[in-house]
């Protein structure tokens, strides 16, 4: 059978702990749908397009993962796309609380939905996209936190490519 899995997020921008999430889903799931929520509520860092560019560009070699972006609920794109199961990448205990009630409520809407926690590799479970935009902003080295081929998009945006 043909297991689809969802892996939501902002990805603003993507980092190495992402990827490396996505890669063990690639081996897990025969499909892997990167999807980056697009809430007009919210302002990102990055537009939707950036976002989904640096995403093609971390993953462009993994044949079974495809990058797209939702609006909306996650409940209602998981059953648009007949996902199986959503993955979501589990950091520390504070990451925790947020995804139980996430995960939950998912059920609630879409009782066929599995949400499934992987937990984060002890190389980039400190990392987060907002951190890497903190330390990007005043021209710090990102090289640690993000794939290498988005290194320099990120620079660009700031303003620090020289
Ligand atoms: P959101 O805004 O939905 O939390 P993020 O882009 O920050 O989106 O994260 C998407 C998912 O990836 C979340 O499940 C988050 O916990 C997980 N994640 C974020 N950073 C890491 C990391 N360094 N290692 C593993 N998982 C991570």
């Amino acid at each position: 059978m043909n297991k689809i899995v969802i892996y939501p997020g902002s990805f603003d921008p993507v980092t190495r702990g992402h990827v490396e999430i996505i890669k063990r889903a690639a081996k897990m799931f025969d499909h892997v749908i990167v999807a980056v929520l697009v809430n007009s509520a919210k302002k990102p860092c990055f537009s939707t397009d950036e976002r989904l560019d640096m995403l093609r560009l971390a993953l462009g070699n993994i044949h079974n993962v495809e990058i797209a972006s939702f609006e909306g609920l996650l409940a209602n794109y998981c059953k648009e796309r007949k996902a199986d199961a959503v993955i979501r990448g589990l950091r520390a205990v504070t990451d925790f609380e947020y995804e139980f009630q996430m995960a939950l409520t998912n059920k609630k809407l879409n009782p066929n939905l599995e949400t499934i926690f992987l937990t984060a590799d002890s190389d980039s479970m400190y990392l987060s996209s907002s951190m890497v935009r903190e330390v990007a902003s005043m021209g710090g080295d990102i090289s640690n936190f993000v794939p290498a081929c988005v290194c320099e998009k990120i620079a660009e945006h700031f303003g620090h490519n020289d």
